[in-house]
């Protein structure tokens, strides 16, 4: 992903002078075959607007999208036809994307009946995916209503994997599951990662979520990418004062390991109206003089990207 800008165009206010949010800001990023990456930060920090772009849900509004070598950003719709049985989105809340009216069996072969996929090899893939996501044969003349939440994402991973797919953008795909159900599709995530050699984005808020399954984390903010880091690297020791902020803010299983605890104050600045200079020194306790004034660049340090003058 090089250089990767969404700006939404909006009505200010009442005389209705155009103004524009800026979700995506120039993101440089790499997403390697066969890894997770976790995408963490605040909720309107441009996470799911990433997501969506990279699978082209949402066009960007600049920028290039280089997938297996081709630079898919400039594809028309016919092409991208063909290249979205590689990619498949796993949403929060399967129930608002599952057709109520409609049986497991025919929400599953939609995907393949969009791609012209014979109705002998369909009623296979069906029942064998059904079988993979740990639901049986029977379940597929159910409706979603008959469904636990749990179940339900189950056959949401079930829809996402009909295609056989390379990459899966997981957008909270756990985060509406109580804890212990959260563990059983996180742990089906995995199962499937290894038996189909996926690549997975995997977008939370929650860190611990992502610490469970992530090879690789970006830390977002207001559009931008603060930190990227090896998972070990970024929870053992974050650079980024908002990384910092973050974590510290995970509960600590160790009591007897005294953790700073870094209060985040103030809420997210609009991404309308961004601040100057470094986007997050309104709220940041180590800001210097600097930084309302000159945005730090993303730059390397000790096997690590991070966006903040006190390395720079
Ligand atoms: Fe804080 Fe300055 Fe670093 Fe921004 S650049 S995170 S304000 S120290
Ligand atoms: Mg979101």
């Amino acid at each position: 992903i090089k250089e990767l800008n969404k700006h939404f165009s909006i009505s200010k206010n009442w005389f209705k002078k155009k103004g524009y949010v800026y979700a995506l800001n120039g993101i440089n990023l790499s997403v390697y075959e066969g890894e997770t990456l976790g995408v963490v930060g605040e909720s309107g920090c441009g996470k799911s607007t990433l997501g969506r772009c990279i699978i082209r849900l949402l066009k960007p509004s600049n920028g290039e999208i280089y997938f297996q070598g081709k630079d898919i950003n400039k594809y028309n719709k016919q092409e991208m036809k063909k290249v979205r049985k590689e990619m498949q989105m796993v949403f929060q809340n399967p129930y608002d994307t599952l057709n109520p009216k409609l049986t497991i069996r025919m929400i599953l072969s939609e995907p393949l009946i969009a791609h012209s996929i014979s109705k002998e090899k369909r009623t296979k893939l069906i029942e064998d995916t059904i079988e993979i996501v740990g639901l049986k044969k029977e379940h597929l003349d159910r409706h979603p209503h008959e469904f636990s939440g749990g179940q339900r994402q189950r056959i949401g991973i079930a829809r996402a994997l009909m295609l056989r797919p390379k990459l899966i953008v997981a957008d909270e795909a756990v985060s509406a599951l109580d804890v212990s159900i959260q563990a059983q599709i996180l742990n089906l995530f995995k199962d499937l990662q290894e038996q189909f050699e996926l690549t997975y984005i995997f977008i939370s808020h929650d860190l611990s979520v992502v610490e469970h399954i992530s090879d690789r984390v970006v830390v977002m903010y207001l559009g931008e990418i603060v930190e990227l880091a090896k998972k070990e690297l970024l929870y053992e020791r974050p650079l980024h004062p908002y990384s910092q902020s973050l974590l510290s803010a995970i509960p600590n299983p160790d009591p007897t390991e005294n953790r700073e605890r870094i209060k985040l104050t103030g809420d997210l600045p609009s991404p309308s109206n961004p601040p100057k200079g470094c986007k997050f020194h309104p709220r940041c306790h180590a800001r210097m003089e600097i930084c309302e004034k000159v945005q730090p660049e993303l730059k390397e340090l000790d096997g690590r990207l991070v966006a903040c003058h006190l390395y720079q």
